[in-house]
């Protein structure tokens, strides 16, 4: 039988599969493609664990999008074989008064999401084993939390498989268009007719479309730690501590789901190529986690590093997502420049995407635009 789907989505990362799913519920017939298997480790959205968390300083739509998506997370995970949201809460841990919390706090309020204004004594109270010093103050998001990132990505592929979808192999490439229109894709070489494609395809984007993205999209090594409690303790715990944000500096994730207590940089490294990059961390940034651990963790100065995971960012130099029509191609849309914080909004992007692809939506918002912002010369942000 010859497969004939409406719709080819190339990338199984978060982006790929939640627009595959809501495209599927909404009666297409989709293709999901990937060269490899879905929460295999080059992908972005393949870490252990990522950060849930609505505040995001003045930006009410991001903050939106993640209410959306928060709801959306609970909703998808009751039809996987267990949770993937664990509501830890967020701790933001707030060094200058640059108001980026205090914005951030405003709109939470105005959008109903609880929040709680803490002072160090009530941080140190709450949470023994944080070290306070140089804190100006605290904010506390009970609703929020982690994400198991990986195992989301692997059990909702199952589940779009599961409903009927289709999951191919291979790489995607575009193929025959006539005019505006795509008529065909490649999957792994083989010619697939479609009605029409998303391309989600995360750090690899500026690749496959070097004219149109190879300057909107820039791709920088990431560095995530795990670190070894002392045997018996419990502080580190998600019953103890909940996810935390340093602002502009580490964020974390309590020892959850039989994991060691992370610590990611918020800091992008050097240039990386997803497909060929070694995953191995470079000794020299230790110190400098340590040096963090010491001030803000003390009890774990020394603690022993267990496990560790080389990613990658898929930054824009604003750090807004790309979500638009190809511009010389009408059925064909692009998904990605995640810049660090799009796994926790996938469910929201899906739904955008999806209504890109059907013609729900006629058009992007401006801050998602791929083509205008590739004629703007990058800038780090
Ligand atoms: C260190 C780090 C920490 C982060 N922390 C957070 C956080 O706490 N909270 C948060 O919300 N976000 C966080 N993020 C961001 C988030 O992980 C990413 O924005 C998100 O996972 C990107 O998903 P994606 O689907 O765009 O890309 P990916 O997950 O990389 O998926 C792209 C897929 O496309 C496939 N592909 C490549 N080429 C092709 C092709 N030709 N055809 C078909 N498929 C192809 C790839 O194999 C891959 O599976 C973090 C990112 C990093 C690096």
């Amino acid at each position: 039988m010859t497969l004939r789907p409406d719709v080819v989505v190339a990338g199984a990362g978060v982006m790929g599969i939640f627009t595959a799913l809501t495209l599927q519920e909404r009666g297409a017939r989709v293709l999901l493609a990937d060269p490899w298997e879905p929460g295999h480790p080059r992908g972005t959205s393949s870490s252990e664990t990522r950060v849930i968390r609505v505040l995001y300083g003045s930006d009410r739509l991001y903050s939106e999008w993640t209410v959306a998506s928060l709801a959306a997370w609970q909703r998808w995970e009751r039809a996987l074989p267990r949770p993937v949201f664990l509501k830890t809460g967020v701790l933001w841990l707030t060094r200058h008064d640059d108001g980026y919390a205090a914005r951030g706090e405003a709109v939470l309020r105005e959008l109903g999401v609880p929040v709680e204004r803490l002072t160090n004594a009530d941080v140190e109270r709450r949470y023994p084993a944080v070290g306070t010093s140089d804190l100006k103050f605290a904010l506390f998001e009970p609703e929020s939390g982690a994400l198991l990132s990986r195992e989301a990505v692997r059990r909702l592929a199952e589940l779009f498989v599961s409903r009927g979808g289709t999951l191919r192999r291979g790489e995607v490439g575009l193929g025959q268009s006539t005019g505006r229109t795509l008529g065909a894709v490649s999957v792994g070489g083989e010619r697939i007719d479609t009605g029409a494609a998303v391309f989600a395809c995360g750090p690899w984007l500026p690749e496959l479309f070097p004219a149109l993205l190879g300057s909107v999209i820039r791709v920088r090594r990431a560095e995530e730690y795990f670190f070894g409690v002392a045997p018996g303790d419990q502080r580190f715990d998600s019953s103890h501590l909940p996810t935390w944000v340093d602002i502009g500096a580490h964020y974390g994730v309590p020892a959850v789901d039989g994991r060691s207590f992370k610590v990611g940089v918020d800091q992008p490294g050097p240039e990386f190529h997803p497909t060929t990059g070694e995953r191995r961390i470079d000794p020299a940034n230790l110190p400098v986690v340590r040096e963090f651990l010491s001030r803000r963790f003390p009890a774990l100065a020394d603690a022993p590093l267990v496990d560790s995971r080389v990613c990658q960012y898929e930054l824009t130099a604003d750090e807004h997502l790309v979500l638009d029509r190809h511009p010389d191609l009408d059925n064909v849309v692009l998904a990605g420049g995640g810049s660090g914080h799009a796994f926790k909004l996938g469910p929201a992007i899906g739904t955008f995407v999806a209504d890109l692809v059907t013609g729900v939506r006629a058009d992007t918002e401006d801050r998602f635009r791929a083509a205008a912002r590739a004629a703007r010369p990058w800038r780090e942000a």
